[in-house]
């Protein structure tokens, strides 16, 4: 399954060049052309689907284990201080390539990357109302 018009799909079929880490049957992974920090890396399924909602589960949970082989092995090579594994559903949630893709952000002491939101505070009458809320729903009860 491709969408002409995805540029992942592209790089998976080559027509755009990348700079390619890791592969299997499942995914490719790609260093990110416009890095948070040194070493910012895409796993990206082979397969299109256009964000988390669409993966399937199978592929989702191999996603997840795939990034922590993955930076287990480069936090050794890097030499980093930390991770951020990143991942962006919706336009309104930072998403600007609609083809699912897991960010895996190595972090150094002192680096300038801004992965993170302000804390707010959870208001006790807005916790009862999203606790009532969200357990009224089957598949929280
Ligand atoms: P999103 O904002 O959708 O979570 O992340 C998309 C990521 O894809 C961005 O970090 C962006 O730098 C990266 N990206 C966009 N186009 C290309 C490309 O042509 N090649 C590579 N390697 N990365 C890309
Ligand atoms: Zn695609």
């Amino acid at each position: 399954m491709k969408d002409e018009n995805c540029i992942f799909c592209k790089i998976l079929a080559g027509d755009i060049p990348s700079y390619q880490i890791y592969e299997d049957d499942d995914f490719k992974v790609i260093l990110d052309v416009g890095p948070a920090s040194r070493g910012h890396a895409l796993i990206i399924p082979k397969e299109h689907y256009k964000n988390l909602y669409e993966l399937p589960e199978e592929l989702a949970a191999k996603a997840f284990v795939l990034g922590k082989k993955l930076i287990t092995a480069l936090t050794e090579i890097l030499g980093c201080d930390g991770y951020n594994l990143v991942q962006n559903n919706g336009e309104v949630a930072g998403q600007t390539v609609d083809h699912f893709h897991l960010h895996l952000i190595p972090r150094y002491e002192g680096d300038d990357a801004r992965v993170g939101w302000n804390p707010g505070s959870l208001d006790p009458s807005e916790a009862e109302e999203l606790m009532a809320l969200i357990k009224s729903d089957p598949a929280f009860s």
